[in-house]
Order: structure tokens, then C-alpha cells, then sequence
């Protein structure tokens, strides 16, 4: 079925469109790199990374031999790094179970890790041209406006019905243009505050703009208030370097790096938590010496405030094992290692800090 609306859209699209790396070159792994990268993360961050990225591992048989760290070093500071080891890991399979090929159905692609019913419509349709409409934030926020859905976007019968509807146009355009269109509309004009419905191609049929519900659209009901947690991490000194810790694969954030440290328990001071975190963690015993500073950070499902001290061992340097997961290394090659985003931000605190560090 093809419809006005649609017909306005792809118009709309081929004069507005912006230029991007995947788009104006749209190979299957150019597009599957791409559509990991974006998940909850705008095009113009995504840019620089996916141009170093692919410089770096331009082939899905160069990702797939890479070493995690690499990958990793390479994802740093785009956060949700399940992303980056979920892409490593479906590099592999594709390389072994897929003769390097990225395969092209819906169903397939879902069989891949990391690769959802929203990344594989996206795949499907931008790189093999197969008619299945993405479902994304976007997605929700355009069609709810445009035909009137009063439904919590929450709930799974609004996708459910979203992707019905939207079913029905696609069979009949260019299936890369109609979900692409849709999700350019809804970041460069249906936006979530004040939509520009006056250069919107869909302003004529759309239910939202005629009856005034553009604030009320899409609904979401509130989410559960997100929990916090204080957090506090020591920079154990040894001669000049300081102790990282590898998180384990399977841990959130897996294999970046840290710094020895954990949750403070409820009437515990900051510096008492420390100790103890630190001896059940590299049975170490430290002497906690000055704060370095406090980061705020929030995560998808909690927020923390992680406070950092210089710390000095006192003893048990004879039961700590160095292993590939724990080393000692210098200030200045803290950049050598993949650290969560909470741990950059730190990185900016310790440049007034280290000074410290080496007149004690
Ligand atoms: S007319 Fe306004 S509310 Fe409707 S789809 Fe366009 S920008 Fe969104």
C-alpha cells in the first residue's frame, strides 16, 4: 500500500537527508558497526568512533581476530561495553559458522550475540534492502504523534502494533529509505521538545499536530525513581605506579579496567569501606591517605558517586598475585587500558594529583 504520507516522506528524505559514513557507503558491516554504535547514542558522537573503528578493524575477519582489549581500547568512552564484546564475539561466528559473510534475513541476524529485533530490522533493510520496519525511540515518538497512540510506549503491544502498521507500507518502497526517513524525521523535525510540525513532511495527515497533542505524545509513564550507590576506589601507590584490576568477562563493564574499590555499606565511612573493599579484593591492607576527587556518573539502571583516594600499602604486598587481570602500572600509561567512562572522568582530577604522587 503506498500512501501520501509516504510519498512526502522519501521526498522529504532524498532533499534533508545528512551525510554519514554507513549511509553514503552502506556494506553490511559498515551498517551492522554502525547500528551497535548508535544504540543509545547520537549519530554525531558515533561519527569519529566509527571512522577510528573501522580504521582499525576495517574487515569483519580483522574483528574477529582481534584481542578483546583492543576492541574494547577501541570502544572507550562510548559506554555500554556489552556492545563492543557482544560485536567481538558475533565477529568470530560469522567468520566461522558464516564464510565471513553477515547474514541478511530478520531471523538469522537475531541469532548473532548482541543483534535484537531493532538492530536486525535495521541490517536487514539498510544493507540487504528486505522490507521490516525498525521500531526505535524514534520510531515510537513519530507514529504515536502521527496517528494518535495514547498507549504507554512502555508497554510491548505498542511495538507490537507499530511494526503491523508500518509492515504494510513498507512491501511497497525502497525498504532502506522508509526506515531510514522515519528515523531522520524523527531526529532532525518530530523531535522529543518543541517539533518543527511546520517543515514536517508528515504535518499533513498527522493526528498530533491537528489536535494540538504534540507535548502529550509519545505517553510514558514514569519509571521507578533510579537507585544510587557511593562508591569508593583506591590508587594504591607502589614505588611509581598504581594498581589496575581487570573486571571479568562476564561482569557488567567486563574486561576494562579499574581500580581496586566497591560499595560503601550503610553507616560505614568512606575511608573504613575503602580498607575493607580493598583487603577482600587484593588482600592488601593500605593506609587511606588524600581524597583525589568525587565522579558522578549514571549507568542505564543506577547512578554513583565514586570517591577516590591515593592509598599506601602497609602489608600483604607478598600475597598479591600479578596475573593477566591485576597489574601495577604508571600514571602516564593508564591510556594503554580500556577503563569505564567513570574512570575517564577521573583521569581529569589525578593530572593536579599525580603531582602529589611523586613529591611524597
Ligand atoms: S507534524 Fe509535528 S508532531 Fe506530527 S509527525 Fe510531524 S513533527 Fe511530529
Amino acid at each position: 500500500m503506498n500512501s501520501g504520507w509516504v510519498s512526502t516522506l522519501l521526498s522529504w528524505y532524498h532533499s534533508n537527508k545528512r551525510s554519514m559514513p554507513w549511509r553514503d557507503n552502506p556494506i553490511p558491516y559498515y551498517v551492522w558497526i554502525s547500528e551497535m554504535m548508535l544504540q543509545q547514542t547520537q549519530v554525531a558522537t558515533v561519527i569519529p568512533y566509527f571512522n577510528r573503528f573501522i580504521d582499525r578493524f576495517p574487515t569483519v575477519e580483522k574483528l574477529a581476530e582481534a584481542d578483546l582489549q583492543d576492541v574494547l581500547k577501541c570502544w572507550e568512552g562510548l559506554g555500554y561495553y556489552s556492545r563492543a564484546r557482544n560485536l567481538h564475539k558475533a565477529a568470530k561466528c560469522v567468520v566461522e559458522d558464516h564464510q565471513s559473510w553477515l547474514p541478511s534475513s530478520y531471523e538469522d541476524l537475531q541469532t548473532l550475540p548482541g543483534i535484537g529485533p531493532y538492530c536486525a530490522a535495521a541490517i536487514t533493510s539498510i544493507a540487504y534492502q528486505n522490507p521490516v520496519p525498525v521500531v526505535d525511540g524514534n520510531v515510537f515518538r513519530v507514529f504515536t504523534r502521527f496517528w494518535g497512540i495514547f498507549d504507554d510506549i512502555r508497554l510491548p503491544k505498542v511495538r507490537k502494533v507499530l511494526f503491523e502498521k508500518l509492515s504494510v507500507y513498507i512491501k511497497d518502497v525502497c525498504p532502506s529509505d522508509f526506515n531510514q526517513a522515519i528515523m531522520e524525521c524523527g531526529a532532525l523535525v518530530c523531535t522529543p521538545k518543541n517539533p518543527s510540525c511546520e517543515e514536517c513532511p508528515l504535518a499533513c495527515d498527522c493526528f498530533a499536530k491537528s489536535a494540538h497533542k504534540q507535548v502529550e505524545l509519545p505517553v510514558k509513564l514514569k519509571a521507578p525513581p533510579t537507585p544510587h550507590h557511593t562508591i569508593v576506589v583506591g590508587l594504591i601507590k607502589h614505588g611509581d605506579k598504581v594498581l589496575i584490576a581487570k573486571r571479568k568477562e562476564t561482569q557488567m563493564l567486563g574486561g576494562l579496567w579499574e581500580f581496586p574499590g566497591g560499595k560503601v555499606e550503610k553507616g560505614e565511612a568512606l575511608e573504613e569501606a575503602l580498607s575493607r573493599e580493598i583487603q577482600e579484593e587484593v588482600r592488601l591492607t593500605v593506609s587511606v591517605g588524600d581524597k583525589i576527587g568525587v565522579i558522578k556518573h549514571a549507568y542505564s539502571h543506577f547512578k554513583i558517586s565514586m570517591h577516590a583516594f591515593w592509598c599506601e600499602v602497609e602489608s600483604g604486598l607478598e600475597n598479591l598475585v600479578l596475573s593477566k587481570s591485576l597489574k601495577w602500572v604508571k600514571v602516564s600509561d593508564f591510556s594503554d587500558y580500556p577503563f569505564p567512562k567513570a574512570n575517564q572522568k577521573l583521569f581529569d582530577c589525578l593530572s593536579f594529583s599525580s603531582q602529589k604522587m611523586s613529591t611524597k
